[in-house]
């Protein structure tokens, strides 16, 4: 998969990306980064890419000229989706990554300062996107973590022993708690089910724990879960222990 980022700051893309698992994926060719610098696309002999907004306020805004400009110039791919991050878009969350790592190629239009000239979104009619409920000095960081969470869903991204497939959000539930070496530290030990080499025990004691995990600290998305189509082994689980649902 290629993501193609429209950014003032490449080198904290490309520098960001240049670290584990992203770092393999990329040097194994399972994505690739391309990055663009609308800076590099401006008409303006200094060089700027943002002015003030009309009809007054604080800041600066990015200009159409060198963002169209940019965007424009990416190649774009058969299969390919525009996003661009502002905190005024839809809230991303693992549905989303999910639904981005099908595209062949991602663009993503990184903001700055006060963000952009309303005229790029219409244009370019990508899709708003933030990552949260805050508000960031730019684009960089929701990109970076976009980047992340589609590329470790691809095929190949994560090794072999590495899943997706029980991560929290993957099926809508939080993951269960996971314990390593020692058996026993300060007192606390491993649940005795993870010692038992029981198999099918521990999947259903795993199953369990991402129930009471979810119902503890996201009752919306247990709510969400438990009215959702349920398979014939989370019922069986839930009925047996249906004193704590
Ligand atoms: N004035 C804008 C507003 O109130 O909606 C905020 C602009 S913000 C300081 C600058 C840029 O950072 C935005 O254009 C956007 O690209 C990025 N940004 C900041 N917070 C973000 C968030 N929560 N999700 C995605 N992008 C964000």
């Amino acid at each position: 998969m290629r993501f193609d980022v429209l950014t003032l700051f490449p080198e904290f893309i490309l520098g960001a990306c240049n670290y584990s698992i992203i770092k393999r994926a990329l040097n194994k060719k399972f994505i690739n980064i391309n990055v663009v610098n609308p800076r590099d696309y401006t008409n303006d002999k200094h060089k700027k890419v943002d002015d003030t907004p009309y009809g007054g306020g604080a800041g600066m805004l990015l200009m159409c000229q060198p963002y169209i400009d940019a965007y424009n110039a990416v190649d774009k791919m058969g299969n390919s989706k525009t996003i661009i991050l502002s905190p005024k878009g839809k809230v991303f969350n693992q549905e989303m990554a999910k639904e981005f790592s099908i595209y062949e190629q991602l663009i993503i239009i990184c903001g700055h300062y006060e963000g952009f000239d309303e005229r790029i979104i219409e244009i370019t009619q990508a899709e708003e996107v933030s990552i949260g409920d805050f508000v960031l000095t730019g684009g960089e960081l929701p990109a970076l973590s976009i980047i992340d969470s589609v590329s470790r869903l691809l095929k190949g991204v994560l090794g072999d022993d590495e899943s997706s497939e029980f991560d929290s959000h993957y099926d809508g539930l939080l993951e269960y708690p996971h314990y390593t070496k020692p058996r026993k530290y300060e007192g606390l030990e491993v649940p005795e089910v993870l010692l038992s080499g029981n198999h099918e025990k521990i999947k259903e004691w795993r199953r369990l724990q991402q129930f009471i995990v979810t119902k503890n600290k996201r009752p919306d998305l247990f709510e969400k879960f438990i009215n959702s189509e349920l398979t014939l082994f989370d019922k069986k689980i839930i009925e047996k222990n249906s004193q704590l649902f």
